[in-house]
């Protein structure tokens, strides 16, 4: 259960002042659903209304505050020019100027002959002085000493300062006193506010100063975020070994089969993973380990034969993707493999349904089918398993710690791989998973040529076009990517359809069309057609990111690469280059590109080592997007950043050590104020390891 002092900080938005259905949504997207989500919106920037000078002493170009008495409106006399109210103190004049202003609401905020606070930025024009669009008309004893300076919160479509900065301060003005989580000795050292203090402290800027990262106020708060993650990760940590496990040892017997059946020889990392895996599981303790490995490393054909171990103990193994694509894909290569095998695959998405569904549900509960392949669709309730032994989760950093749990507790003692292709530096590692094993794929399958990566200007376009067709008359296959638009898969999606009819003007109906927002069995059919090769050109939207396994895929086309994050970049130009024929990707960028862009985008050009590319995006352009967590909506963290918090982090792993091993159970004093922080910012899923809760 959720402290009750957090009550109202969990209330939706709407509950604010001033926070209607319509602005809510806006706030939700740009900050979350509930009103604790608008503490962690940190401002960016300030305005400074310090300033207030008499007229004859402003000067142009500041940021002023004014105290005028209004003279004079001045409506326009035709509809293009602008609405003038002039006023003046007693040193000189000036006029205040709309453009489209609304002559009702003027007249109503500066009546003639009264006194109005304006602030805003004075010019000079012709010779006088003007503010164009105040942003603050106040009446004098509305004005408040403390509102001297703003702060400027980062905005987004739909919404204004005005109401985004009453949401904040009303949202502020719930933030209780919570009793102190943070070691006394620590707080001192540091010199840290308190919880609260800190908050409000970071909300109310006096200076530029107060903006940055490292101030005491923001580095407490990121501090409490990352000791609150390692906290959750510790209490998981703990529970799985105190939690029994048991041992899983195959008889080897259908994974022997499967083997020979292989078109190929595992490499010797896939081979060293798999017994580091089948050590894991021997022994009589859960597993928790990742599986890390480049694109087209080969991590599911590993994944396969660990699950192989379980299956041959009687016990039932699951497979989870995180897109549907790949998890139809995932399904069709491992029913391939185990083909003749005897043991029994099924694919459980959010589209089998009805009796369809059932039928698996039931085929699973009573352990008819032995292994699972599927969407998040698996974490749903009904889904039971008659005995759930191992669990592989391919791109984990898509699904929270919360869903690995939920998935892990459908079965006994049940061991988890966690796949990644995103190569996450090692500083980061620890962040995101806590300390768990990790096995690398450090080799790529023998025989594959590198992939030849080019940056063209999009202005030759038509050379693009020649290249993409001599390809398409050999038979090969042609990713063609379509920019990504920020935050609106709506915008994603009609460049793609625009790309689309374009392309299929040129090359009629060799041409597929594949986005997010298709319907299940429109994107199967044109996976299919374009791995038989009746489609030949695939224009897509980044749903190709991940996993996708087309061997004949030789070109893929980038457009608007410099959208993109290097770790993205590098995870697109892995669906190309799979199988023997030597490939080609094309990084369209518009001109012009500046100079530090196109020296990011020449990173990919000299190396295809997953490792640099992500320590380099991580330089660049911090955690969030090589963590991807940005695209999939997930943030793991609001505050931290841990490409720069790294040192504060390693504190926050070993304080989290230091206070589970004295109270493994947060029963202690401090313990009831860590359970008020492990809620505060989410990470609630692990309370409930704690033995009472
Ligand atoms: P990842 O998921 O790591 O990106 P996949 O598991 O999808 O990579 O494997 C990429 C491709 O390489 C697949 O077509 C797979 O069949 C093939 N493959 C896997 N292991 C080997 C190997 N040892 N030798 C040759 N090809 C391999
Ligand atoms: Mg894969």
């Amino acid at each position: 259960m959720r402290p009750e002092i957090l009550f109202p900080l969990f209330a939706p938005v709407t509950k604010l002042p001033g926070v209607g259905p319509r602005i809510g949504k806006v706030i939700e997207g740009l900050a979350g659903p509930h009103i604790v989500d608008l503490f962690w919106l940190f401002p960016t920037g300030l305005i400074d209304r310090s300033y207030a000078p008499k007229l004859a002493e402003a000067e142009a170009g500041r940021i002023a505050t004014l105290t005028l008495r209004i003279d004079a409106h001045e409506p326009p006399p035709t509809r293009r020019l602008p609405y003038r109210v002039h006023g003046s103190d007693d040193t000189g004049e000036i006029t205040l100027v709309f453009f489209h202003g609304r002559a009702d609401y003027l007249q109503r905020t500066l009546p003639e002959g009264e006194t109005r606070v304006v602030s805003g930025r004075v010019e000079e024009f012709r010779n006088r002085l003007q503010i164009v669009h105040p942003d603050l008309i106040a009446k004098p004893e509305e004005t408040d000493e403390r509102q001297a300076i703003e702060p400027v919160y980062p905005l987004t479509a739909g919404l204004t300062r005005k109401p985004l900065a009453k949401a904040i301060a009303g949202a502020l003005a719930r933030a209780p006193e919570l009793g102190e989580w943070l070691d006394a000795s620590l707080v001192k050292r540091e010199n840290w506010p308190a919880w609260r203090e800190a908050l409000l402290a970071v909300h109310h800027p006096k200076a530029e100063g107060d903006l940055a990262a490292s101030t005491p106020a923001r580095t407490r708060l990121a501090y409490d975020e990352l000791l609150a993650n390692q906290l959750a990760l510790g209490l998981l940590r703990l529970h799985l070994r105190q939690s029994k496990g048991r041992p899983v040892r195959g008889d080897g017997a259908i994974r022997k089969r499967v083997n020979q059946q292989l078109p190929f020889k595992l490499t010797a990392s896939q081979g060293e993973a798999l017994k580091e895996i089948d050590a894991d599981m021997a022994a009589n303790q859960r597993m928790l380990r990742l599986l890390q490995g480049d694109v087209g490393s080969g991590k599911t054909v590993v994944a396969l034969l660990a699950m192989l171990s379980a299956v041959e103990t009687g016990a039932q193994a699951v497979l989870m993707a995180p897109t549907e694509i790949l998890a139809r894909q995932h399904f069709a290569t491992v029913q391939t493999l185990l083909a003749g095998s005897g043991v029994e695959v099924a694919l459980l998405t959010g589209r089998e349904k009805g009796a369809q569904r059932k039928q698996i549900f039931a085929d699973l509960a009573e352990g008819r089918t032995a292994i699972a392949v599927g969407t998040h669709a698996l974490f749903q309730e009904d889904v039971a398993f008659r005995e759930l032994a191992f669990v592989v989760i391919d791109e984990q950093h898509r699904f929270g710690v919360h869903q690995r749990l939920t998935l892990a507790s459908k079965g006994r003692a049940v061991d988890t791989l966690v796949m990644t292709a995103t190569p996450i530096p090692r500083t980061l590692t620890l962040t995101v998973y806590g300390d768990l094993e990790v096995s690398r794929l450090t080799e790529k399958p023998a025989g594959r040529p590198p992939v030849d990566t080019r940056l063209i200007p999009v202005g030759r376009l038509n050379d693009v076009i020649a290249a993409v067709r001599r390809a398409m008359e050999k038979g090969r296959r042609v990713f063609w990517v379509c920019p990504l638009v920020e935050e609106s898969e709506v915008l994603d999606v009609a460049a793609a359809e625009d790309r689309f009819a374009a392309l299929k003007a040129i090359f009629g109906n060799r041409v597929g069309l594949l986005h997010g927002r298709m319907k299940g069995k429109e994107k199967d059919a044109a996976m299919a057609a374009f791995l038989d090769g009746r489609i030949r050109l695939l224009v897509a939207t980044t749903v190709v990111e991940v996993g996708v396994d087309v061997p004949e895929a030789t070109v893929m086309v980038i457009e608007h690469a410099e959208r993109f994050g290097l770790a993205q970049l590098h995870q697109l130009r892995g669906r190309i280059g799979r199988g023997h024929e030597a490939s080609t990707c094309l990084l369209l960028y518009a001109s012009p590109l500046s100079a530090p862009a196109k020296a990011r985008l020449k990173i990919l050009r000299e190396t295809d080592d997953g490792f640099r590319i992500a320590e380099e995006d991580l330089r660049l352009r911090g955690s969030g997007e090589v963590l991807g967590t940005r695209q999939s909506g997930l943030p793991l963290f609001r505050i931290a950043d841990p490409a720069r918090h790294e040192e504060l982090m390693t504190m926050a792993y070993d304080d989290a050590r230091l206070i589970l091993e004295r109270d493994p159970d947060l029963q202690k004093p401090r313990g009831a104020a860590l359970r008020v922080l492990l809620y505060l910012f989410e990470r609630d899923a692990a309370v409930k390891y704690l033995r009472s809760g």
